[in-house]
């Protein structure tokens, strides 16, 4: 995440009809109760027009803050909250114009109050690009059986019982193995055509996609039918703008005992 962001020089301004330099950055406006990270390890390389698996080392934590790179956080450390509502900076000429993040609303965003994450699986891919197998590292003490959020323990995923689902095995998995299992390694084979079948990449074991749970969650919006909201209006709600009828489900509770038709 670039926190202090990229400058693009010579941008066509709209509201000023000329061209300035302008900085760009990528803010988080809200926090998901689970957050799915691809490390996008196959590519298409442009050289060969074939799909890389790029096996390379990449360490990934098991605890997670993301409030650093999350929009209100970086705006109060900057002492920019309330200041420039519109997105233009008073400074005419700067570098640093920035337009708030805006919803249909135009609107800012609420807060979030917790950005707090553990690591509670991993998919793992071994192979090439274009032959492989995956499988899955899963913290399965989770919902009644997981620490409670406002314990330390909470973030020590690795304490938890993981378990790996591989086809049709199933079995414990040793938490201290995750580097050798998930974090991949450069075994040199990058770049040129080296072999007669050329370069597909470097083969070999490494995370896929990350799957990491906020510590505290959000509720689950459930949406209702009509019908089912005259016939049981208790405890439904109303969205206005989407002219939808919905509940909000204590997260627990909507993972382990309802079915929804509908997880937001
Ligand atoms: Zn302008």
């Amino acid at each position: 995440m670039q926190v202090e962001g990229e400058v693009i020089n010579e941008y066509h301004c709209e509201t000023c009809k000329k061209k300035v330099d302008i900085s760009k950055r990528v803010l988080l406006s809200s926090s998901p109760n689970v957050l799915v990270v691809h490390l996008q390890r196959i590519i298409f390389n442009f050289d060969t027009f074939r799909n890389d698996k790029i096996n390379s080392l990449f360490e990934f934590p098991t605890y997670l803050d993301l409030k650093p790179y999350s929009f209100y956080e970086v705006m109060r450390k900057e002492n920019r909250l309330n200041k420039n509502p519109t997105g233009e900076d008073d400074n005419q000429g700067s570098a640093t114009t920035e337009a708030a993040p805006q919803n249909e609303d135009s609107k800012m965003p609420e807060e979030d109050d917790c950005w707090e994450y553990k690591l509670v699986g991993v998919t793992v891919h071994s192979g090439t690009a274009n032959a492989g197998h995956y499988w899955s590292l899963i913290n399965t003490q989770r919902g009644h059986a997981e620490p409670p959020h406002d314990s330390p323990q909470w973030a020590a995923t690795e304490a938890d019982q993981w378990m790996e689902f591989n086809d049709s095995t199933v079995r414990k998995f040793n938490f201290e193995k995750l580097k050798e299992e998930c974090y991949g390694e450069d075994k040199g084979t990058s770049g040129g055509m080296e072999s007669g079948w050329g370069n597909f990449g470097s083969y070999g074991k490494s995370a896929y996609m990350l799957v990491y749970e906020r510590r505290i969650k959000k509720p689950i919006k459930i949406l209702v039918n009509p019908e089912e909201a005259k016939r049981e209006p208790e405890g439904v709600l109303y969205d206005e703008k989407k002219e939808e009828h919905y509940r909000l489900v204590d997260y627990k509770t909507g993972v382990e005992e309802i079915e929804p038709s509908f997880i937001y």
